[in-house]
């Protein structure tokens, strides 16, 4: 493999990497020679995940809407790793599809902590040993609804729109510790997120369809590459960027 795309020796750390597209970028980091622990709240997933991923992959139980979890969950990880993480992505994600006037604070933070708060806290943790690494990597995931507004789409779209804001701050704050952070925006992804989504809105498949140039819905593999890249060395200079994978979705006039 090129060197500058080499991720042997490095630690990588994926929320919700036990399926959908934190598992197809978890795959990628795999590929290119990272280590990886990943994380979820469902035990089933992750040793499913750890058997596709191979030997020598770590997985820990998690609620990142538990306020402690994030931390214990970094100290855990470094507690298995000599104290050492070079790679966390942010990808643990849910959405509570309801039009704005039916949100209730439950549920609004619901959204907002497991999309942005749980980063927030896991990338304040994961510092120091991102700092120590000296080629630190955060990959957070927002969404078409980064840019985008939709009617069931409040809370969701408010914690996608933050994280890309948050990202651009960690890239500013940290470039000096040698740690990039960038975003990647998913387009329309076959996963058990849009799954639900379809069930509830049978007309959402077609017009996804219709309005995607690729004429596709993604598919989890599309990330591999784009996690690849920006935990690579080849994206050294690249921070602070939101970088759509979407099939031409957000292009599409
Ligand atoms: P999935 O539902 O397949 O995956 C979500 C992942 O997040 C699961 O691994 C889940 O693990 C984990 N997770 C959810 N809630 C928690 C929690 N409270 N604590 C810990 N882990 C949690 O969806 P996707 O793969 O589609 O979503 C991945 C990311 O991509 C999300 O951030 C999503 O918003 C984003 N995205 C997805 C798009 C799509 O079209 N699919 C489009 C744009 C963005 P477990 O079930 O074990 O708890």
């Amino acid at each position: 493999m090129t060197a500058i795309f080499d991720l042997s020796g490095r630690i990588a750390l994926v929320t919700g990497g036990n399926g959908g597209i934190g598992l197809g970028m978890a795959k990628g980091l795999a590929a290119c020679g990272a280590k990886l622990v990943i994380t979820g709240r469902n035990a089933e997933k992750n040793a499913a995940a750890v058997a596709e991923l191979g030997k020598g992959t770590l997985a820990f139980e998690a609620d990142l809407t538990d306020p402690a979890a994030p931390q214990a969950l970094v100290e855990k990880v470094l507690a298995a790793t000599d104290g050492r993480l070079d790679i966390l992505v942010n990808n643990a994600g849910t959405n509570i599809r309801k039009r704005p006037e039916e949100y209730s604070d439950e549920e609004w933070f619901a959204v907002i902590d497991t999309n942005l708060t749980s980063a927030m806290r896991l990338t304040r943790a994961a510092y120091p040993a991102l700092k120590a690494s000296g080629h630190g990597r955060v990959i957070n995931i927002g969404s078409m609804l980064s840019i985008f507004g939709g009617p069931l789409h409040s809370a969701y779209g408010a914690s996608k729109g933050a994280i890309v804001q948050y990202t651009k701050s960690l890239a500013v704050s940290w470039s000096p510790d040698g740690i990039t952070a960038n975003a990647i925006l998913p387009g329309w992804i076959d996963t058990e997120l849009t799954r639900g989504a379809r069930r509830q809105s049978p007309a959402l498949h077609d017009s996804v369809l219709a309005r995607t140039p690729a004429k596709r819905w993604g598919d989890p593999s599309d990330f591999a590459g784009i996690a690849a890249f920006l935990a690579s060395d080849a994206a050294a200079f690249v921070t602070g960027t939101a970088i759509p994978v979407d099939g031409g979705f957000s292009v599409h006039g």
